[in-house]
């Protein structure tokens, strides 16, 4: 999903014109701001800004995890005991263990539209 890195937008607008589905919004304080549940992943406002402010997902990955991390530490907060916070770590392993597969298994079915 392509976003936006506010620091190097200069707000110029040309994304917003090129964009095919107007997925792409002008924000008052003149940085452009993709909607997410518009955006058809069409990559045109990768290859058009000049300032090289539309992002690639990846780059977000330690972004989430760091998120990940601060949210499993928050819940465990709520687990007092050694065996509570075990049987906790247990259930978030199983948590993202299906995350992982619902991802994997996503792919194979993608791989099998290329072919
Ligand atoms: S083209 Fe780039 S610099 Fe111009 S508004 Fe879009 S993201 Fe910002
Ligand atoms: S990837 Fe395409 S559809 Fe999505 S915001 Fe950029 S130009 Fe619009």
């Amino acid at each position: 999903m392509p976003w936006i890195d506010e620091e190097r937008c200069t707000g110029c607008g040309i994304c917003v014109q090129d964009c095919p589905v107007n997925a792409i919004n002008m924000r008052d304080d003149r940085k452009a701001e993709i909607e997410m549940n518009e955006c058809i992943r069409c990559g045109r406002c990768h290859s058009i800004c000049p300032q090289n402010a539309v992002r690639h997902d990846s780059e977000l990955i330690p972004k989430e995890i760091k998120e990940n991390i601060k949210w499993v530490k928050g819940l465990m907060e709520y687990h007092k005991t050694a065996k509570e916070k075990k049987e906790f770590i247990g259930r978030i392993k199983k948590h993202f263990n299906k995350e992982k597969t619902v991802a994997e298994k996503t792919l194979v079915e993608i791989k099998a539209l290329e072919d």
